[in-house]
């Protein structure tokens, strides 16, 4: 069984969503704001390897109010949802005006995560400090989607029991961190995903589901283990996380 623990199904056309769904693979899809939680709610009752995530993604938080937050905080109690996510923070030029409210935010969300023992899909990008400080305060488990720090940061995730996500940054030849990152943690901190439609192949223009397959290869290569032997072990870590499956036997 393959696994994309974060990807953005809501954002794929209807028609291309259903011929790319693989029966192999279970996809997290995330949520981002308050407008597509009903939509992932849909794709959640429609396809039964879908599993969702909600929250309120840090590019989003100027559109929210507190009542929100409430009714974030009743769906994740009323509905079968894997993670709060996509989470974060973002204090890159675009975002860093919203930076007090996406320390407010994030931490409100971290709080949900932890009174409903939920697991967290975050996004962190020129934050990692605040983001580490915060997360040593709130017993929460889960994953850095899409990281590409240092190896010394990479370690305070690991050390406080996070993985990290790869998606196909991994295969540009320049990437130094992430191909660092692979090389240098144990494969048991490593998830898998696409981040589709965002994140494209070298040579593409947009992400697409399939490339699950090349992104796990790529890992499986760095890690000089074989491709199943890679899938099982980034399903199991997935699953360790997110429980999609109670019991695993794969
Ligand atoms: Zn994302």
């Amino acid at each position: 069984m393959l696994v994309d623990t974060h990807c953005h199904l809501d954002q794929i056309d209807p028609n291309d969503l259903k011929t790319s769904l693989s029966a192999d693979c279970v996809y997290l899809s995330m949520g981002t704001d308050k407008n597509n939680w009903q939509q992932l709610l849909r794709l959640n009752e429609k396809y039964s390897n879908i599993r969702i995530a909600l929250g309120i993604h840090p590019w989003f938080v100027s559109d929210h109010s507190v009542d929100d937050l409430h009714f974030l905080y009743s769906l994740l109690s009323q509905i079968k949802v894997h993670a709060i996510g996509e989470i974060g923070l973002d204090f890159g030029l675009n975002h860093k005006a919203s930076r007090d409210l996406q320390l407010e935010v994030f931490e409100a969300q971290l709080k949900l995560a932890h009174e409903l023992a939920l697991p967290i899909s975050v996004h962190v990008y020129k934050a990692h400090n605040e983001v580490i400080a915060l997360l040593k305060r709130y017993d929460v488990q889960g994953v850095i989607h899409s990281l590409g720090s240092s190896v010394n940061i990479a370690q305070q995730y690991v050390d406080l029991g996070f993985k990290f996500g790869v998606n196909g940054i991994l295969l540009r030849e320049n990437a130094r961190r992430y191909h660092a990152l692979v090389e240098h943690f144990d494969i048991r901190h490593i998830v898998s995903e696409t981040d589709a439609p965002n994140i494209a192949l070298p040579g593409r223009s947009k992400g697409h589901l399939k490339d699950i397959v090349v992104i796990i290869e790529r890992i499986a290569s760095l890690k000089k283990l074989t491709v199943a032997e890679a899938q099982r072990c980034l399903f199991n870590n997935a699953n360790s996380v997110f429980k999609f499956i109670e019991e695993c036997e794969v």
